[in-house]
């Protein structure tokens, strides 16, 4: 049986790992389930897959977690020590999906214990790579992607040389808004920004798929997982989200991957990396699918994007700041204070406001300095309203 954790149990990519998991309960020695909400769905999982803690990084919610297990033999805690505690209890296989920059320190605990850590958690990828990547050699530790864009890379980049490789290629689907017109951005609504045309996600990503601060990250998540320099990093509208991604090798070859929008694909693959076992993903059928489109990305409608290349030029610590704003004005456009198109405006205005020499520390990266420049570019944020 292989010890397994699932940080951000009760979210979208933790109910998809869980329902991978739940197919074949003998396989799975289940350590620790964490939330932040969803108190009943929490329990109930860590109940039905027999976990040894539950865990809410909410204090206050310790009470209704307990009362929710009394009589069952999973242990309730709660709050960011316990969150750290858990990530400290050793596990063979650890799903790191909290949402932002909170999944960090739990990531970096359970490297430490040595897990495999399969990652959807691509904000502490940007905020804090090179200390993730350092933990992940020194402990002996792994690191898989779970993105579907970064699995896509992996995949077809097995057996192949690094060297060979010319480009790689991420598609994006364009989001909520790719076919409205750019003037109608301005006031685009929270309720508006939440639907996304092709993946069902947490409301974050999801919003950050219509602003393409989703890809931003994840372009930098590229630069991070895969070595490569940002100018071989492309990114493509592709509306259809068949092909997750493409490598191009020196040859000319291109090697794409293609799938079902499904995330339980990624999840499975790090699931039962090295080997591919069966998944429930749907099949494509090749003959129904009309038509594969792609086209380059209008950087007038995803000013966002352009964001990704100053912060991997710029380097060292700008992927705390750029992270961090983001996260900020994500928080600022769902409670109302600014509008759509503020986001990446209040970003870019925060970013310019770091100096170029206060960012660039690439070996010396500890968790404190990401965790300063984190909190500096919060208050700076706020500071712009
Ligand atoms: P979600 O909002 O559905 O779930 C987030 C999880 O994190 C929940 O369990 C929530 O309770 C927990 N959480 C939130 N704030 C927390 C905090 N401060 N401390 C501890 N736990 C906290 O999000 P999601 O869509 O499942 O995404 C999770 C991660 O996976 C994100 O980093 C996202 O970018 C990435 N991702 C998601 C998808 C997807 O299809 N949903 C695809 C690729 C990558
Ligand atoms: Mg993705």
């Amino acid at each position: 049986m292989r010890k397994t954790s699932i940080f951000g149990a009760t979210g979208s990519v933790g109910q998809s790992t869980i329902d991978l998991i739940r197919r074949a309960p003998e396989a799975y020695d289940v350590v620790a389930l964490t939330g932040a909400g969803n108190i009943a769905q929490l329990a109930r999982d860590a109940i039905e897959l027999r976990a040894d803690v539950a865990v809410t990084a909410r204090e206050d919610q310790l009470p209704a977690l307990r009362a929710a297990l009394v009589g069952h033999p999973v242990e309730a805690a709660a709050g960011d020590a316990a969150l750290k505690e858990a990530a400290q209890r050793p596990a063979d296989w650890v799903m790191s999906a909290i949402v932002g920059a909170a999944g960090l320190v739990p990531g970096l605990e359970a490297l430490k214990q040595g897990a495999t850590l399969a990652l959807a958690n691509k904000e502490s990828l940007v905020c804090a790579g090179q200390l993730l990547l350092k933990t992940a050699r020194d402990h002996n530790a792994r690191l898989l992607p779970v993105d579907s864009e970064h699995s896509a890379v992996f995949q077809a980049l097995v057996g192949e040389d690094m060297a060979a490789v010319e480009r790689v290629i991420i598609t994006a689907s364009g989001g909520a808004f790719r076919d409205w017109p750019l003037e109608r951005l301005k006031s685009a609504t929270v309720d508006e920004a939440s639907t996304h045309p092709n993946w069902a996600m947490g409301q974050r990503i999801t919003i950050d798929s219509a602003s393409m601060f989703n890809k931003a990250l994840e372009v930098i998540e590229t630069r991070e997982y895969f070595g490569v320099d940002p100018a071989q990093i492309e990114v493509l509208v592709h509306p259809e989200s068949i092909v997750h991604a493409m490598v191009g090798f020196r040859d000319g070859a291109v090697m794409a991957h293609l799938g079902a929008p499904d995330m339980r694909h990624a999840i499975g693959y790090a699931l039962h990396w090295p080997e591919r076992q069966d998944l429930p993903v749907e099949r494509l059928d090749f003959a129904k699918l009309a038509q594969l489109s792609f086209r380059s990305p209008d950087l007038q409608r995803y000013p966002a994007l352009q964001l990704a290349y100053d912060v991997m030029d710029r380097g060292g610590l700008s992927g705390a700041v750029f992270n961090a704003a983001k996260e900020r004005a994500l928080d600022h456009f769902i409670a109302g204070r600014i509008g759509f198109l503020d986001m990446a405006d209040r970003v870019a205005r925060v970013m310019q406001r770091f100096d170029r020499d206060d960012m660039g520390l690439d070996d010396l990266m500890t968790l404190d300095a990401v965790r300063r420049m984190d909190h500096l570019a919060r208050v700076d944020i706020d500071s712009l309203l």
